[in-house]
């Protein structure tokens, strides 16, 4: 038995097997193939199928005004088409009769070698995406998946770090708790880690690929991990876990109840989601509505833009599924730490202080005309709401409003039903929080995004596990910008919500309560417990 001490990023307790993701390394046969007919045939399919999947990329990008993006899928076809690169594949297969597996990792990693060694720095970088498509051509031809899965059995994915669009595409119905090497408590990754409401552990230093396969005790709530358990802890934990049952299955009895004081102030409780899939443990948890969906999480799962009827029906499933409650939908919030290989973003040295989010919406107006007709048309199913994450101006907020505008004219002239919607803005920066009067003037609601609050009120990289310590989010300056935002929505008769973690801070729930905080949103789990202290709070005691 092994204890390993890491951070509680997500509490619950489980016991299971580990299973250690890495990124994918091929286990390649360096046997000898005489059928070398065939293994050029499988080669040149694996090309093809490649090849078009990057034609369907350039087109789709180009349909979204990225004509970088475009560009870059077309030369990565020339690359593909390169005689050079073909002959030293072909060669391998033919003269040293290895499998297309073989001449393609040898054959292109030879290309890369001697680009890497020209003096022209533009060709140079050349190398790398020949290492991309390779990797590639060898997921066609090896039938890898994009997809985080290790089988059906349950298991408890271990890695050294993830990205957000790792944990978007985690198969998670089969996963019973995260453990990470690495990680950060504030970043994306972990936001979304915590949506799966699964004991999460971060920070797990001395963890290794050597415990794959090993029994495991993953204790979110303390952070830590046992490894090969002895019976005693088996027995200790088995415990916990039957009193953390008997804990949420008695939060049920709060279903259907109100939100409210004991004085009689009532909040409203929404959730937070990623996706469709997270709409049935809104409704088992009882929110009153979904304060923030994420829609980053379609973006993030594939490696191509969603098209408008995905993201239509997508919308249109929650906003149906939660009818007659709201559901807030946030326009995509991309950039900074969730990278889309497929949008081309430059590298930039700050990236969240870069072309993120509502920049990108901005700046790509088809982009943003496909995510708002999709948002649109899911209106009429429902009680829809639109949030603009990143806003710092009140042009950026008409901005918006005249695309949604243009959008909703577009869909009326095509005879396309539009329901009635309202406009929200999401207060993370402090130049919101000081325009929030006007803002509020302008827009339906406000919600307040405490993560990014917090990181640019303190001016600290909530990315950077090295800061979190600094990483203050109960800092006199991130309430007191909250409290700002209260008075100035209050002011203007907009409803304001705080979306951001702290909204599931218990300690600081009496201090919203007192602001007068219209409604707080909380992952779909923290729902009832929240209820629950709210329920216990009497306001007229100071
Ligand atoms: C926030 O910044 O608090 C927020 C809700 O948005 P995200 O965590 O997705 O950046
Ligand atoms: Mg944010």
């Amino acid at each position: 038995m092994q204890k390993i001490e890491g951070k509680s990023l997500a509490q619950g307790a489980v016991i299971g097997k580990l299973r250690f993701y890495r990124e994918a390394e091929y286990d390649i046969d360096e046997g000898d193939y005489d059928d070398s007919d065939t293994e050029i045939a499988r080669f040149e399919q694996a090309m093809e199928a490649v090849k078009n999947h990057k034609f369907a990329l350039a087109e789709a990008a180009e349909a979204n005004s990225d004509n970088t993006g475009a560009m870059v899928f077309v030369s990565h076809v020339a690359l593909l088409e390169d005689r050079g690169l073909i002959a030293r594949v072909e060669g391998y297969i033919r003269e040293m009769r290895k499998c297309a597996e073989f001449g393609v990792k040898v054959g292109f990693n030879d290309v890369a070698d001697d680009i890497r060694n020209l003096p022209d720095p533009y060709i140079m970088r050349r190398s790398d995406d020949i290492l991309e498509l390779e990797r590639e051509v060898l997921e066609e031809l090896m039938g890898a998946t994009q997809g985080i899965s290790f089988g059906r059995d349950p298991y408890i994915l271990a890695a050294n770090d993830l990205t957000a669009s790792d944990v978007a595409r985690i198969d998670r119905k089969h996963v019973l708790a995260i453990v990470l090497k690495g990680g950060s408590i504030n970043n994306h990754a972990s936001i979304l880690a915590k949506g799966l409401g699964i004991p999460c552990v971060i920070r797990a230093e001395s963890l290794s690929y050597a415990s794959d396969g090993k029994e495991v005790i993953v204790d979110g709530t303390n952070g830590i991990v046992v490894l090969e358990p002895d019976a005693d802890t088996v027995r200790k934990y088995d415990e916990v876990m039957k009193e953390n049952k008997a804990f949420t299955d008695s939060l049920m009895r709060l279903k259907g109840k109100m939100t409210v004081t004991r004085d009689g102030q009532e909040v409203r409780l929404y959730a937070n989601i990623s996706g469709p899939h997270d709409v049935s443990t809104v409704l088992e948890n009882d929110a009153s509505g979904i304060g923030l969906f994420r829609s980053d999480y379609l973006f993030l799962k594939d490696r191509d833009y969603p098209s408008e009827q995905e993201q239509y029906l997508s919308y249109r499933k929650v906003v149906e599924e939660m009818n007659p409650r709201s559901v807030i939908i946030r326009t995509v919030d991309i950039g900074s730490d969730k990278n889309v290989p497929y949008l081309h973003l430059d590298k930039e040295e700050n990236p969240a202080l870069g072309m993120r989010a509502i920049r990108i919406s901005l700046t790509r107006h088809d982009f943003f005309k496909t995510q708002l007709r999709a948002m649109l048309r899911a209106s009429a199913f429902g009680n829809l709401r639109i949030i603009f994450p990143m806003i710092t101006s009140v042009s950026e907020l008409r901005e918006c409003r005249d695309v949604l505008n243009e959008c909703e004219e577009e869909l009326k002239r095509e005879h396309v039903a539009v329901g009635s919607y309202k406009v929200g803005v999401m207060i993370e920066t402090p130049a919101s929080v000081l325009i929030a009067d006007q803002l509020a003037e302008e827009a339906d609601f406000l919600s307040v995004g405490t993560n990014d609050l917090t990181q640019f009120t303190l001016a600290l990289d909530r990315q950077n596990p090295n800061l979190d310590r600094f990483f203050d989010p109960h800092h006199p300056a991130v309430i007191e910008a909250i409290r700002m935002t209260v008075e100035a929505g209050h002011r203007h008769g907009c409803l304001v919500a705080i979306c951001g973690e702290l909204a599931g801070d218990t300690s600081l729930t009496e201090t919203f309560m007192r602001m007068g905080v219209d409604a707080l949103s909380v992952n779909p789990q923290f729902v009832l417990p929240l209820r629950q202290r709210i329920r216990e709070l009497d306001l007229r005691q100071s």
